[in-house]
């Protein structure tokens, strides 16, 4: 029988490991940046064949063809969406998950990982003050989060209904179009209607705007209320305060997205603008956007976990042996079964640095954003549409169309300068900086400011 060839295993291990140690230690990185379908057909070719092309070929292709193909979310200067700029340790520690064929969903499975996960959990679960019960797990991104958490608020609100014997069926989630786009898609995912309601001047969540929409569209009709800690385009934190005293009055679970602006949980500086996550359902952060882990990392926690094992827990007669179990099983917290331990590469680096390093690297990337809203302020050509909360500035260049900031964006980015797209808000074209990577420095923000004068 043909089977895969031990010696040549060997070469082919230490050629990946090198180039993960050359790339995990690269600096400065480089930007790169996509080519065209053509271009990597050409370069590339046929990369899949009866024979293989060996492992010399094959990280010959990836490394001069491929990866300058994709580009480098960790660079300084990348400023769009939100970036992932994991530290060295998270990423290199990625590598180590890889190797270690570890199934996360079980404790039976995985219980030293599942362990490690648990505590990188406690420690984002109290920085939000929820309590010692609190728990949950790790899942691929916010969307998957948001989904996870969105299924068992329903779950647990219809159960309730049922047991009232209302007949009310609640379908509607609350939330501001300021929500992210996944709470939408996630909602027709689970054929349920996103109910909209109006945001205050600050562009924020409020209790009273919420009671409205609740009281307008009949408050039975609702399962959940999606508030966001640190909205995608502006980094907004709702007023959770407010919202979860009516979500408290109505009976309604409160979803807090932290995809983006959970990990300012951490920052002294900006605490108070969280204040009420306390008393959230549950709660998501992203740490492969504002916690340094390489993707793909979504913290879930859920204040009660009992109610999210009660609608997750798959149940078939090959899995009672788990399930039959009193462990704590990962898999029973989101939807999926098989799980990669992906809380592991957070969970190393932050034993190795301790959690203080976290909280000055995120005060860090605060300061340089408050740095560059000062340096739009004082240049006569920019102009902040609203001050940052939390470390994304949108602004615009004052004369500037649509097309100008295409053509810009798409200078920086071909001369693999910096990677700064366009964003939209109320029809407006507009741009932004997202500020995550703790190597983003203050020259870095003046070189690009520079460039739109
Ligand atoms: C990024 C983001 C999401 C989606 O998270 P993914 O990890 O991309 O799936 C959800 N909510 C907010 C506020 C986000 O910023």
């Amino acid at each position: 029988m043909h089977s895969f060839d031990k010696d040549a295993d060997h070469v082919a291990v230490d050629k990946v490991l090198s180039y993960a140690r050359e790339r995990l230690l690269m600096d400065p990185i480089p930007l790169d940046g996509a080519q065209t379908e053509d271009y990597l057909q050409s370069a590339a070719g046929q990369t899949i064949t009866p024979e293989g092309l060996g492992s010399t070929r094959a990280m010959e292709l990836f490394e001069h063809t491929l990866a300058p193909a994709c580009l480098s979310t960790d660079h300084p200067r990348y400023l769009s969406f939100i970036p992932c700029a994991p530290t060295r340790e998270a990423a290199a520690f990625d590598v180590v998950v890889g190797a270690s064929s570890i199934y996360g969903g079980s404790w039976m499975e995985g219980a030293g990982a599942v362990y490690a996960e648990n505590q990188a959990l406690r420690w984002i679960s109290d920085l939000a003050g929820l309590p010692e019960s609190a728990g949950g797990v790790f899942v691929p991104g916010g969307t998957v989060g948001n989904l996870s958490a969105l299924v068992v608020a329903r779950h647990t609100a219809r159960a309730k209904a049922r047991q009232a014997g209302t007949g009310a069926r609640p379908y509607r989630i609350a939330a501001t179009d300021n929500a992210h786009s996944s709470v939408v898609s996630m909602a027709a995912v689970m054929d349920a209607e996103v109910c909209g309601v109006h945001v205050d001047d600050q562009l924020r969540l409020t209790g009273d705007e919420l009671r409205k929409t609740l009281e307008e569209n009949g408050p039975e009709t609702f399962f959940a209320v999606v508030a966001t800690s640190g909205t995608t385009n502006f980094g907004v934190v709702d007023d959770l305060a407010s919202v979860a005293e009516v979500c408290r009055e109505y009976g309604l679970w409160l979803h807090v997205d932290g995809a983006y602006g959970g990990a300012g949980l951490a920052a002294p500086s900006v605490r108070y603008l969280f204040d009420g996550i306390e008393h959230a359902d549950s709660f998501i952060v992203d740490p492969h956007k504002w916690l340094f882990a390489p993707f793909d990392c979504c913290a879930l926690i859920y204040r009660e976990p009992e109610l999210a094992r009660l609608a997750h827990t798959q149940e078939a007669g090959y899995l009672d042996v788990i399930t039959k179990s009193a462990e704590w099983n990962p898999t029973d917290y989101s939807i999926g079964l098989t799980r990669r331990a992906r809380g592991l590469p957070l969970w190393y680096s932050l034993a190795v640095h301790g959690t203080d390093a976290y909280v000055e690297a995120i005060e860090s990337t605060l300061e340089v954003t408050r740095f560059a809203a000062d340096e739009i302020g004082r240049r006569d050509y920019l102009e902040a549409v609203r001050e940052p909360d939390l470390s994304v500035v949108v602004f615009r260049r004052l004369g500037w169309g649509p097309e100008d900031y295409q053509a810009w964006t798409d200078r920086l980015l071909g001369e693999e300068f910096a990677f700064v797209v366009p964003t939209t808000f109320r029809g407006e074209t507009l741009t932004r900086f997202a500020i995550v990577n703790p190597h983003t420095t203050k020259e870095d923000v003046n070189a690009i400011l520079d460039t739109m004068a």
